[in-house]
């Protein structure tokens, strides 16, 4: 079946498209430039993966921006949405493409009646609250702090905070909008959100320079490369999972009957970014280093990890079979495909 890929180019949708193209679907993507759409063309054909086109949308925001993109598609995985925090003002830098992206597409969606269900990428940006830290997230807890935040601080707000409120927001709206349009208890489709804390892993993206990193493998970046000061990394930095872990869970999410109308928070483990550089201070590493990370410091080995809060991950480890992906082999694949794409910046 042909499945809709919204964002196709960014880091965690080029593996949710691979990991379709794998699977045996066929994958139309979203992008922002054709030079985007060939880039992914090129990539999966080289490992043989021919079942992939694109069509532009330039502006999520614009009303019926994926009406045409819809068109004979069976399943729909929205990832489109900008993360990062170069915010000027909450609304036009994240809130409104978050929450009218995802409105747009499941008003598009209307249009496909073989649209069965759409998977959204949501975040743990939609769960977490500043709780002491011993509490355990589950999928029936929800940000309530970042929405109102904004709210109170405008474009004073603090840019990680109007982040999150824009996740939270947008999937929001998705569930209304499918509460919305259930009629007599019948919907036109039903939904799924995958909500991940932190993702890292091997970057297959097209990255035109260290500056257009993504953020989540950025701030891992900054250590590699001398760019963030060491002894902030023992300091809680949330929870992380290994990205192809996360495209995986979509790809489960859209074809398990199960998943029907749920949220899935997937999570391997707390952590601090010591825990990382940990991993690259083991002699192994050295040359690898020394060629392609000169300014690698690696902080205080071996420093415990700071007490915080967790995410309980048990649903989809249930629900789908899922075994994370642990935290060296995320480092280990990481590290190398940053030294090798590095070489192109
Ligand atoms: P990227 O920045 O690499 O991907 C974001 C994608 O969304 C890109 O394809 C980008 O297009 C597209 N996009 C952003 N804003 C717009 C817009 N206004 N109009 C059209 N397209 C837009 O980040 P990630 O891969 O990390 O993020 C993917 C999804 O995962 C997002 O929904 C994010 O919120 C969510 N997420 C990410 C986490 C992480 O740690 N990385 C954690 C939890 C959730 P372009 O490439 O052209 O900029």
């Amino acid at each position: 079946s042909l499945i809709l890929l919204t964002g196709a180019s960014g880091f965690l949708a080029a593996h949710v498209g691979q990991q379709l193209l794998q699977r045996g679907y066929r994958v139309r993507g979203t992008v922002r430039s054709s030079e985007k759409g060939e880039y992914l063309k090129d990539l999966y054909k080289k490992d043989g993966l021919t079942e992939f086109e694109y069509v532009i949308v330039e502006d999520v925001e614009q009303e019926g921006a994926f009406d045409k993109a819809v068109v004979g598609v069976d399943g729909i995985a929205h990832t489109a949405s900008p993360f990062h925090f170069r915010v000027e003002d909450p609304y036009t830098d994240l809130i409104n493409p978050a929450v009218k992206g995802t409105t747009g597409i499941l008003h598009s969606a209307l249009l496909e009646p073989k649209v069965q269900r759409v998977v959204i990428t949501s975040s743990f940006a939609s769960v977490v609250n500043p709780y002491d830290p011993v509490y355990t997230f589950t999928e029936k807890d929800w940000n309530e702090f970042s929405p109102k935040q904004v709210e109170e601080k405008g474009k004073e707000v603090d840019p990680s905070q109007a982040y999150r409120a824009s996740k939270t927001l947008a999937e929001k709206a998705a569930w209304k909008f499918l509460e919305e349009h259930t009629k007599d208890g019948k919907a036109p489709f039903d939904l799924a959100t995958v909500n991940p804390p932190l993702i890292f892993g091997p970057v297959i993206h097209q990255i035109s320079s260290a500056s257009s990193l993504n953020t989540s493998v950025a701030a891992f970046y900054a250590y590699l490369t001398g760019n963030k000061k060491d002894e902030d990394a023992v300091n809680p930095a949330g929870s992380y999972v290994d990205v192809r872990d996360v495209a995986r869970i979509h790809i489960d999410a859209l074809a398990t009957p199960e998943a029907s109308n749920e949220r899935f928070l997937v999570s391997t483990s707390a952590f601090s970014f010591q825990q990382l550089l940990d991993v690259l201070s083991k002699p192994e590493y050295s040359d690898l280093l020394k060629s392609s990370f000169p300014k690698f410091v690696g902080g205080k080995p071996g420093t415990p990890a700071p007490k915080q809060n967790v995410i309980d991950a048990s649903k989809a480890k249930k629900t789908f079979g899922w075994a994370p992906i642990p935290l060296e082999k995320i480092v280990d694949d990481m590290t190398k495909s940053l030294a090798e794409r590095q070489k192109e910046w």
